[in-house]
């Protein structure tokens, strides 16, 4: 297939010429009817699989040439960098086409951006918090937005930025088509699609249900959370064998805590990284471990994305990934560059459903290993494991209804002022007797014409 089997037009087909572009990925491929078609899209793809010119493809080619200022298409990212991309990368394809986009985000003075609004604008790409606070000053207005882009939706939700999409959701137009690109599936991701989503169409970079040869698969069934540290811990003390691990879990909790756990065994061999950790931290523990200062990584699933770290000798999946992809997505991280790989997984009760999908998706299944025996079999529960106890007919738990509500005192008399702004003006107006700013010449003139 090349760019010729796209209904594109000319403009579009001589930026692709000069980029040097002839067959679309295979996301474009598949996205640009849907995109086109105007229905709710999801689309799974890590970045580097063009997924930045498979809803701008279809979005540039029906956008028609407007003069109005007010945006049509939005793109929300959730890093500056990437606004900046994204802005490059329309601005390649959009060549001979008469299209205006701008980016905005946060950290940089919001007068240059409101002015840069006000002249119009077809695309605006943004991170949601510069976004939200342009639109509230009504500097932007949202209400001829068609079409809204989310590209990296797991990072933004991992970076805690649902509640400002919801904000965002409030404000603009109920008729929208939303597209959605993720990287990896998560219960968060899942959860917005449902909410938000009108029977979304799916595309995806099919993740291969086949695992590399030359990695090794072991599972383990284990109890509970204490169990799974001590087994863990256990098999890290081979130090030679266990050189490089990468442990996954789900949470960014989980990560905190398993790291204040194996770090007190295993001072100083032991880094972390997730969305929580500054930027800086987080490089800092790639490097570390990259380089062979540290002996263990303890990653969540977002932000391994993308990791490039050779030699890993083991992968750990301290949990079962509830979408199997995930688990492809974390033993891909051993075994690279034809060498041997292992990846282990650990399995309570609760999660032999999901570990069911994994051997589905691989259409095999995972050697069992038993327990080694010096492994302290833990009975103590984590608060996530322990059941929930539902109380029924309690007289003492207290209703809602019974709530004392919020509290009522009248304002203090310091308080009770009302701003009137522009106090400075004024006091210069008291001061010279005489208006001294323009609105307040138009008030003398209309005076004077009396
Ligand atoms: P993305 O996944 O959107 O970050 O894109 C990754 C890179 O691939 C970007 O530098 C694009 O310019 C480039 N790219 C996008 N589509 C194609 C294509 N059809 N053929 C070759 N390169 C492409």
């Amino acid at each position: 297939m090349t760019f010729q089997d796209l209904n594109l037009n000319t403009p579009l087909y001589n930026a692709l010429d000069d980029l040097g572009f002839v067959t679309p990925t295979p996301i474009q491929e598949q996205a640009f009817n849907k995109v086109a078609s105007g229905k709710d899209l999801v689309g799974i793809a890590q970045t580097g699989t063009g997924k930045t010119f498979a809803y701008m493809l279809p979005i540039l080619r029906h956008l028609k040439y407007s003069e109005q200022l007010n945006p049509r298409v939005l793109v929300l990212v959730p890093t500056r960098e990437l606004v900046v991309q994204v802005v490059e990368e329309i601005e390649k394809l959009a060549k001979y086409i008469n299209v205006r986009v701008l980016g905005v985000y946060g950290g940089t003075n919001i007068n240059t951006q409101k002015r840069a609004v006000a002249e119009g604008l077809d695309i605006i790409v943004a991170t949601p918090g510069r976004l939200y606070d342009l639109a509230l000053s009504r500097a932007l207005q949202l209400k001829s937005i068609q079409k809204i882009v989310i590209d990296e939706v797991d990072v933004m939700l991992d970076l805690g930025f649902r509640h400002q999409l919801l904000n965002l959701f409030d404000i603009l137009p109920e008729r929208r088509q939303n597209i959605m690109f993720s990287a990896t599936m998560t219960e968060d991701v899942d959860a917005l699609i449902t909410d938000f989503f009108i029977a979304p169409e799916r595309v995806s970079i099919a993740v291969s249900g086949t695992p590399l040869e030359n990695i090794s698969q072991v599972k383990y069934q284990v109890p509970n959370y204490y169990t799974k540290l001590n087994l863990t811990t256990h098999l890290l003390e081979d130090k030679d064998t266990y050189n490089k691990v990468l442990i996954f879990v789900a949470f960014k909790k989980m990560a905190d805590r398993l790291y204040d756990a194996l770090n007190s065994t295993f001072y100083d061999e032991v880094c972390v990284i997730h969305s929580n950790k500054t930027q800086n931290y987080r490089l800092r523990s790639i490097e570390q471990f990259r380089a062979g200062e540290n002996r263990i990584l303890i990653a969540t699933d977002v932000m391994a994305r993308g990791l490039d770290i050779d030699n890993v000798s083991h992968v750990i999946n301290f949990d079962t990934p509830n979408f199997p992809e995930n688990y492809m997505h974390r033993i891909g991280r051993t075994g690279r560059a034809e060498r041997e790989g292992h990846a282990l997984i650990f399995s309570t009760d609760k999660e032999q459903d999901a570990l069911k999908c994994i051997e589905d998706l691989m259409q095999m299944q995972i050697t069992e290993a038993s327990i080694p025996d010096d492994v302290v079999i833990s009975t103590e529960l984590i608060e996530e494991e322990r059941p929930v106890i539902k109380e029924r007919n309690n007289p003492l738990k207290r209703r809602d209804e019974d709530a004392p509500g919020p509290a009522f005192h009248e304002k203090k008399e310091k308080n009770k002022k009302e701003n009137l702004g522009g106090s400075y003006r004024r006091e210069i107006a008291k001061k010279y007797k005489k208006p001294k700013t323009r609105g307040d010449k138009n008030f003398n003139r209309r005076k004077k014409r009396k």
